[in-house]
């Protein structure tokens, strides 16, 4: 996987988030104020601008850190300043030009310590970390257990998606969906929803759609 790569996977995160647009912010209707899908679809796609003008010879961590930038000025919302984040934390840690399982790892590892140092959340409280949690050591996993990058990029698209499921029971203890206590429960929280797109746009990138 390459800076090209990189793109791409914004690119596809990208489509598959301003498919989604009203979906998740119906679900931000429903526990939040309704703008995260817009709000991220937006973003996304000033991030992929952003990335076609960067010179052909980018690094990955230049295409991911100024994904993250351009997320944190264009999304607004608590979502874009935690993806901003870990996309810049992601990248800061790609030190070389061909990134292999174990360097992705080592990002998307980077990703979720950047959220959770921004945003204090833990697993179990209905937020995006839900999610990347369980994606970061699904990825992990797959890898120990001889996974090339696609394949571990499937698990982590996987086990991101079931974080987001077990969202739905939870109650929020985080983000605006916490101020409303025990009626959040019941509700898929949207972050947890917009991570399972990205992990699965990953998975699309390197090969993994199965
Ligand atoms: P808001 O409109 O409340 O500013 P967004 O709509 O942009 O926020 O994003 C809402 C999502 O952000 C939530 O569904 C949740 O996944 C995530 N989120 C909010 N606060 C936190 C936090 N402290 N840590 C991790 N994720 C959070
Ligand atoms: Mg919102």
């Amino acid at each position: 996987m390459n800076a090209a790569d990189l793109t791409a996977w914004i690119r596809r995160a990208a489509e598959l988030v301003a498919a989604d647009a009203e979906r998740l912010t119906e679900l931000d209707a429903a526990i939040g104020d309704g703008d995260h899908g817009h709000n991220l679809a937006r973003g996304l796609a000033a991030a992929v601008d952003v990335l076609d003008e960067l010179p052909a010879d980018a690094s990955p961590q230049q295409v991911l850190t100024t994904a993250g930038r351009t997320l944190v000025s264009k999304t607004g919302g608590a979502s874009g300043a935690l993806y901003g984040m870990a996309l810049r934390r992601a990248g800061k840690a790609l030190k070389v030009d061909e990134i292999d399982a174990r360097w992705l790892g080592a990002a998307l590892r980077e990703a979720l310590a950047g959220v959770q140092d921004l945003g204090k959340a833990e697993e179990g409280d209905k937020t995006m970390v839900d999610a990347l949690a369980r994606a970061v050591a699904a990825f992990d996993a797959a890898r120990h257990e001889g996974a090339d990058l696609a394949g571990a990029a499937r698990a982590a698209a996987a086990a991101a998606e079931e974080g987001a499921q077990a969202t739905v029971p939870m109650q929020a203890r985080k983000g605006r969906a916490s101020y409303l206590g025990p009626r959040s429960v019941g509700h898929l929280d949207p972050g947890a929803a917009s991570t399972a797109l990205i992990l699965r746009a990953l998975a699309d990138v390197t090969g993994g759609e199965g």
